[in-house]
């Protein structure tokens, strides 16, 4: 897929993902952190940053945003600024892989729809090596929410992403990986539909009109598939927020 498309698709997006303000909160609360601690921080694949700010908003802590796409992270830069944050604001623009930080450094390390990228194993097991001993992971992932479901919605998302799993599953993954969970929730519908598919449907149209190439149809094609299926199929998958310390 051609990444120029897809950033000017997104890049406009309050968010890249399903969640919202209220869910960063939420997944908060179940880590019980100390507002007033100077937590150092990472925000990984960060987008244009709607958890970063909420992160920034609630807690006194210095954030490292990670994320291959400058084009989303000057988003956050300019929301940051307008905010007051940039002093505890620091960018990293590369790959969540090859993570710029020294092992048990991190207080906390927050993820939203992003550690799929890695997979979610090899993601939490990379991540858990830059967290203290006792350091917080907040990471959202695509979940399925019951045990069986319509094959077809089997077949896409195991073709998608073949580690889609249940939160017992997932959960499991934690703990064999030396975390211990604090808490976990489900996304409800208005996560996916008002706050990231909607506002990313009403830009298709606009988008189209700036690019006219093959690629670019089937892009939209692709998300409108993929927004179609979770219209008809919500009650079986969404995204599951697994929140745990690292023992
Ligand atoms: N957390 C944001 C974005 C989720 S979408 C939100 O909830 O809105 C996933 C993000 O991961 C995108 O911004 C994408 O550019 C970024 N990404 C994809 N692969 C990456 C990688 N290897 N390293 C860092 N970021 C990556």
């Amino acid at each position: 897929m051609n990444l120029n498309l897809l950033i000017d698709l997104h890049k406009d997006g309050q968010r890249q993902g399903p969640g919202s303000d209220e869910h960063t909160r939420l997944a908060l609360k179940h880590a019980d952190l100390d507002r007033g601690k100077n937590y150092l921080l990472a925000d990984i694949g960060c987008g244009t940053g709607a958890s970063t700010r909420v992160l920034a908003a609630e807690l006194n802590c210095t954030i490292t945003a990670v994320e291959l796409v400058p084009e989303f992270t000057q988003v956050l830069r300019n929301s940051a600024r307008e905010m007051g944050f940039s002093d505890r604001l620091e960018i990293h623009n590369g790959s969540m892989d090859q993570l710029p930080f020294e092992s048990n450094s991190l207080d906390i390390i927050w993820s939203e729809g992003a550690v799929y990228n890695m997979g979610f194993e090899k993601g939490i097991r990379y991540f858990s090596n830059f967290l203290k001993p006792g350091g917080v992971l907040g990471v959202s992932e695509i979940t399925w929410l019951t045990a069986s479901r319509p094959p077809e919605l089997t077949r896409f998302w195991e073709t998608e992403y073949p580690e889609i799993g249940t939160a017992s599953e997932k959960i499991k993954v934690l703990e064999v990986n030396g975390f211990k969970l604090l808490g976990y929730f489900s996304l409800p519908t208005y996560c996916w539909l008002e706050n990231y598919y909607e506002p990313l449907e009403s830009r298709f149209d606009e988008f189209l009109d700036r690019h006219q190439s093959g690629e670019a149809h089937e892009l939209i094609e692709s998300e409108r598939q993929e927004i179609a299926l979770y219209r008809t199929h919500h009650d079986w998958f969404s995204y599951g927020f697994y929140i745990a310390s690292k023992a």
